[in-house]
């Protein structure tokens, strides 16, 4: 597996995928939107210099199980085969931390990592889209907000277990608050974090428009 942050400086990791939610995504993500599906990215860059093999959004409206990531794994590989980099070389982006089918189908398709822009908590409350967090709650016996057993190592207050393995041999997921966090001039992070705050606000801007359909319907 690959953690990003091993192969790009934060800063660039966070100018390109932000670029990539802002040019690629969002005007799929507002057509689908249009159209009746759900918000919610993905895209696929490559490692080596962040750029955009292919993106695609959410297209519920045509089946419930093409959620962003899934819908854009289905077209990548609809990509013959000597025309697609190799997985492995391929870091995959999501607006949204993926749910328990797309989290399963990045890994199933090869993928060793993901960086995502909102957490399941903003999908949960602030998008209202409950599935993520019900799923995961009700299916895989993970309670929101439990505790793990034992406390961490310096003393401090025991860690909320996450849904899954944020790190593994096989994963290195990442969120966009990470990559902030480790920008180390807090200047130059002052900067990226209003940066981060204006693309979640200008793709969240969706969700409203996803309501109107839905109460027009
Ligand atoms: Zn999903």
């Amino acid at each position: 597996m690959t953690n990003p942050l091993t192969l790009h400086p934060p800063s660039k990791l966070l100018d390109n995928l932000c670029t990539c939610i802002e040019k690629d995504i969002h005007p799929l993500s507002a057509a689908a939107v249009a159209g009746g599906s759900k918000l919610f990215g993905a895209a696929i860059l490559l490692k080596s210099d962040l750029s955009v093999v292919y993106a695609d959004t959410n297209q519920e409206r045509g089946s419930p199980l093409w959620h962003g990531e899934t819908w854009t794994l289905k077209q990548f590989f609809e990509i013959p085969a000597d025309q697609r980099p190799d997985v492995k070389e391929c870091l995959f982006l999501t607006t949204h931390e993926p749910c328990s089918l797309c989290l399963s189908a990045i890994l199933w398709s090869g993928f060793d990592n993901f960086v995502y822009m909102y957490t399941y908590e903003e999908t949960h409350y602030v998008f209202e889209c409950h599935g993520d967090l019900d799923i995961f709650n009700d299916v895989f016996n993970i309670r929101q907000g439990e505790v793990a057993g034992q406390a961490s190592l310096d003393g401090s207050a025991p860690q909320v277990r996450p849904q899954y393995k944020l790190r593994s041999k096989r994963l290195v997921a990442l969120s966009f608050a990470e990559l902030l966090a480790a920008i180390e001039d807090k200047e130059e992070q002052a900067r990226y974090v209003e940066k981060v705050e204006e693309v979640k606000k200008s793709y969240g801007r969706l969700a409203e428009a996803y309501r109107r359909n839905m109460n027009m319907e």
